[in-house]
């Protein structure tokens, strides 16, 4: 009997155990932390043997393959020993993959990605379709395909598990966009997370999709030095494309074989200039799965916003704060203030990935009245700002409470606070959903 390990005890590692556990493998799963006991319950449920707390190197070296979670960087010292002895390393979705006929709709990118999946998950079940919505987001993969029966998934991958992916392939392949994110885990080298961002291309067929930003020169640059074997479906909003989405007169058209079909932006439920690229993408992904035009044009228009994504929460003194906890990088900040119409106080800080803040700049200088850092270190933010907004008009704050405060000090009628914080929330919060629940409870309380 062949015997998988698993590395990493939560949902896609202890989703792999179980899909192993079905498929008939001696199975172990270790974790160096603490598994929660909801997890700890299933994995007793379906008898497979763990550990916590640490990795028995006997009990996992002797693996003829291994699962690792995508939150394991590769450079720790058990993954470190098992590539020395020659055992193969691979991610939940590789692994999910080996035992699914679905045709699945994978999703990556650096920022969109939840939005995008969650658009075309919604337009395949408005369409009647029975599928599958897993990845990075809710049940796994792999608990999916152990436990249940679908034609279809919508599958969100983040880089961390397209580094684990070999024989895996989408049938429709989609990256929203590249910038720079997550670059302490790719030794600082934008290089090595674009080629990780591609490997969601790598076994594409000429009958397969591929769905790209075609405004994004990080994307188009890579493009011209590989070949895609895949129909191609770019998606922009600067110029007409013969095959795929782009925006004219105030409508999206669509491309794809011999039709044309077009959507007014003004009927879109998502707002900002973001969203009009999630919908572009989530629309071609319709498309080349066959929905009709009627059922896309009515799904992209009666979508809910999702939480802690530009999230109004509450208007308090004709101030209104917007929850957009999610922007954990430069540029989702960036199409966060774009979006803004109104004088912003911004609160930002956390976890720096890395940030280059220098691209706000233009929009600081034009949008944001004042700044509230939410981090333990911010000093890389008043670096960037203070001489933008003045030394009187950016404090630090170390909690959710105190950043509205702080903001609402700040702000007047008639305009907006905004939490876009640019970071990461590790430092200060469990993550990133716990920071926008304290800031919109903060916002109720006020
Ligand atoms: P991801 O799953 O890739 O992190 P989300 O859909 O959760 O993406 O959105 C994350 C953040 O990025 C949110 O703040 C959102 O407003 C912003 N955002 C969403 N779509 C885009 C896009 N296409 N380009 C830039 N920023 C975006």
């Amino acid at each position: 009997m062949a015997r998988l390990v698993v590395l990493g005890g939560a949902e896609s590692g202890v989703g792999a155990a179980v899909l192993a556990k079905v498929k008939g493998f001696d199975v172990f799963l270790s974790d160096n932390g603490k598994i929660k006991e909801e997890y700890a319950q299933m994995l007793r449920k379906w008898d497979v043997p763990f550990e916590e707390g640490g990795h028995t190197e006997d009990l996992v070296l002797n693996a003829d393959e291994v699962v690792k979670s995508p939150g394991i960087p590769e450079t720790v010292p058990i993954v470190r020993k098992l590539v020395a002895k020659g055992i193969k390393v691979i991610s939940e979705i590789e692994f999910a993959g080996r035992y699914d006929s679905a045709r699945k709709i994978c999703i990556t990118g650096s920022n969109g990605k939840t939005t995008t999946t969650s658009l075309i998950y919604y337009l395949l079940q408005n369409a009647g379709l029975n599928v599958g919505l897993g990845g990075n987001i809710g049940k796994s993969y792999a608990l999916q395909v152990a436990t249940e029966q679908h034609d279809y998934y919508v599958l969100e991958i983040s880089s961390f598990q397209l580094d684990g992916c070999y024989d895996f392939r989408p049938d429709i392949a989609i990256i929203t966009n590249i910038t720079p994110d997550h670059l302490d885990r790719y030794d600082h080298n934008f290089e090595n997370y674009i080629r990780s961002k591609f490997r969601i291309t790598q076994n594409l067929r000429p009958e397969d999709c591929f769905i790209f930003d075609s405004d994004d020169d990080i994307t188009i640059g890579h493009l011209s030095k590989i070949v895609v074997h895949a129909q191609m479906l770019p998606f922009s909003q600067k110029q007409e494309v013969e095959q795929g989405a782009f925006v004219r007169e105030g409508k999206i058209v669509l491309r794809y074989k011999q039709s044309e079909s077009e959507i007014f932006l003004n009927e879109l439920a998502l707002g900002g200039r973001h969203n009009i690229y999630n919908s572009m993408a989530a629309a071609l992904a319709a498309k080349a799965t066959g929905i009709k035009n009627e059922i896309i044009r009515s799904s992209l228009k009666s979508f809910t916003p999702i939480e802690h994504r530009l999230e109004p929460v509450l208007s308090v003194g004709g101030v209104l704060y917007i929850n957009d906890s999610k922007a954990t990088n430069v540029d989702s900040a960036w199409y966060a203030l774009e979006s803004q119409t109104k004088p912003v106080v911004w609160i930002v800080g956390g976890t720096d990935k890395g940030n280059d803040y220098s691209v706000l700049t233009e929009l600081v200088k034009a949008k944001v009245k004042a700044i509230v850092c939410l981090g333990v270190d911010n000093s890389k933010i008043h670096a960037a700002f203070e001489h933008i907004v003045g030394s009187d008009r950016i404090v630090d704050t170390l909690s959710a409470q105190e950043a509205v405060k702080a903001s609402a000090a700040f702000a007047e009628s008639g305009d907006v606070v905004l939490l876009s914080p640019c970071c990461a929330s590790f430092d200060l919060f469990k993550c990133y959903e716990d920071r926008g629940d304290q800031f919109k409870a903060a916002v109720r309380n006020l």
